[in-house]
């Protein structure tokens, strides 16, 4: 039996506007950014990463802006919620927070015993935080704006909405070895690895809603990880025995990315933890310029030239 993938690895949404993507996600959620790059296959548009100190796997929230496109339907056949893990005790500093940058959020709630706040990005990207006291060695990035003992531990989960849950079930379950721990009315909750907070995945059944539409304000795809490049060429064989049409390795210059879909219609990635985001810059310095991989570095004049100029979020905001 192929060991199965170790968790969630990062979640990739487009957004409409690269500025207020970095304003969003750097001064109101406190992410760190860590990489300011460009879609390698259409360099004239951004790729911006976000995630812990170092974008340890796990952590990581990437971006395509893609200014000018449709605003995107939420709906089945997509990943239509990005949860991330804070304190339990964080909540109220995080009500007081998001209301006082005027960003609306829904009364929380309780799943699987935990306290979930929900709220949106500028362009409706569908964001939750919740309370798990489960994130030990996990710090988040604690020279943000956001005080530490607050601060964003990395992902708790994704979920996926799906008409036919038992298509989606068996890919998690019997290809990228998720198991099944949990259900609450029609939310099926799968662990991957070691479990908790960063290796969660719950699927929700709404076999008569419409399907999403992947665009501005909804996720493009979910990347799960690979412990190495090993580990992912027997993922690799395990997703081709289930008959899913599978990309070959494709080097990601941070990780190394193969990309199918699941039978409910959702882009799904293994990545590879190493090399990781220290390869091109150091870890001080990260997300500080535009960092390009070797195969592009020759034309950047040209490609900064097509880029839309973005301010850069300060290392560290008051
Ligand atoms: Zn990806």
């Amino acid at each position: 039996m192929v060991k199965g993938v170790l968790g969630l690895h990062h979640v990739t949404s487009i957004s409409s506007d690269p500025q207020k993507t970095l304003d969003f996600y750097s001064k109101i959620l406190g992410l760190r950014l860590i990489k300011l790059t460009v879609n390698y296959d259409d360099p004239s548009t951004y790729h911006v990463y976000f995630g812990d100190e170092i974008g340890h796997p796990g952590s990581v929230l990437t971006f395509f802006p893609w200014s000018g496109q449709p605003r995107g339907r939420k709906g089945t056949g997509q990943a239509t919620n990005t949860s991330f893990s804070i304190p339990q005790e964080s909540i109220p500093y995080w009500q007081d927070r998001l209301k006082s940058h005027s960003v609306s959020q829904e009364a929380t709630r309780k799943r699987f015993g935990e306290t979930v706040l929900s709220f949106e990005d500028q362009d409706g990207q569908g964001l939750e935080l919740v309370g798990n006291n489960e994130n030990e060695g996990r710090t988040g990035w604690t020279q943000g704006p956001v005080p530490r003992e607050h601060a964003i531990r990395g992902f708790h989960s994704v979920t996926l909405s799906e008409e036919v849950l038992e298509r989606t079930e068996s890919v998690l379950v019997d290809t990228l070895g998720f198991r099944l721990v949990g259900q609450e009315e029609n939310r099926f909750r799968y662990e991957a690895g070691k479990g908790a907070a960063g290796t969660i995945v719950d699927v929700v059944s709404r076999p008569n809603a419409q399907r999403g539409f992947v665009s501005v304000g909804t996720v493009h795809h979910v990347a799960f990880r690979a412990a190495d490049d090993e580990h992912q060429k027997d993922l690799r064989q395990e997703i081709v025995k289930a008959d899913l049409n599978v990309t070959p390795v494709i080097n990601r210059n941070y990780f190394h990315s193969i990309y199918f879909r699941e039978r409910g219609g959702v882009l799904f990635e293994v990545a590879t933890d190493q090399p990781g985001f220290a390869i091109d810059e150091s870890p001080e310095q990260l997300g500080t310029r535009l960092a390009l991989p070797p195969w592009l570095e020759h034309s950047r004049a040209e490609i900064e030239k097509n880029l839309a100029p973005v301010s850069l979020p300060n290392r560290v905001v008051a």
